[in-house]
């Protein structure tokens, strides 16, 4: 479901049907501040980018969402499978990013989120423990489980039932355009097994679906099917409106993907 306002963002019926107590969105490039490669609702300061420019954009965001994106909890995604769980104890001491790829926190007014040029951005809620995780899954992180490290670190930490859970899968790059080596085949084979519907084969040679693959995970790990949107955009496909690593040579910005429980 496409929103408008100041900027363009997307959001999961199925996620805000289930609750009104979570906010959340997937962003979009547009409506921003940051100029040149960033251009323009870049949230990522790592390539250069001016932190004047990435702290008005989260002010933009903030009002568009209506949520307190100025204070946003994200990690240094580093293609793991490392969950940060946020509660009073860990908000106390964040005072920096820590080295994690998924945030799971109960906290409300607390909006955590992942940052991404074409890696797969998962957000999930429970809307009976009323609980929140962000996941950034490129092809490493998937090859590591780190979709399935989060809902189990929600098991775990907040007791949820993973049958509850609702999950969106947000813009990234699809199957059209994720090319990918040997390497990365083998990689997938001996985490997942049967790996058939997960790559496909044309005359260039192979294309991951990613999308796929943590839609396997998420369902393995014992999430309904029916419970999860899958049908986001191809980042790589869509430069006019998404950031896209690949596509754009390497030197761009990164899109936010946020949720928030209340
Ligand atoms: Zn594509």
């Amino acid at each position: 479901m496409l929103v408008s306002s100041m900027i363009q963002y997307t959001v999961s019926a199925l996620l805000n049907a289930s609750s009104d107590r979570v906010r959340h969105g997937f962003l979009s490039r547009h409506g921003g501040v940051s100029v040149g490669p960033f251009k323009s609702l870049n949230f990522d300061g790592r390539d250069g980018d001016l932190p004047g420019n990435i702290k008005r954009n989260k002010a933009i965001a903030a009002i568009a969402c209506n949520c307190p994106i100025e204070k946003i909890v994200t990690v240094n995604q580093v293609h793991g499978d490392t969950v940060l769980c946020l509660d009073e104890k860990t908000l106390a001491w964040y005072d920096s990013p820590v080295d994690a790829d998924a945030i799971i926190t109960a906290l409300p007014d607390i909006p955590i989120g992942v940052l991404t040029a074409d890696c797969v951005p998962i957000l999930i809620y429970d809307p009976v423990k009323n609980v929140a995780a962000a996941v950034h899954a490129g092809w490493k992180g998937t090859v590591k489980g780190v979709v399935v490290a989060a809902v189990k670190a929600m098991s775990g930490r907040f007791d949820s039932s993973p049958a509850d859970l609702r999950a969106a899968i947000g813009p990234h790059i699809r199957e059209c355009c994720l090319r990918v080596g040997d390497d990365v085949r083998e990689a997938f084979a001996a985490s997942f097994g049967e790996i058939d519907n997960l790559f496909h084969i044309d005359a260039v040679g192979l294309r991951l679906d990613l999308r796929a693959a943590n839609l396997r995970q998420m369902v393995g790990v014992g999430l309904d099917v029916n419970h999860i949107t899958t049908d986001a955009p191809c980042t790589a496909c869509h430069t006019d409106r998404f950031y896209s690593y690949r596509k754009e040579g390497g030197k761009t910005g990164r899109q936010l993907s946020f949720i928030m429980v209340r």
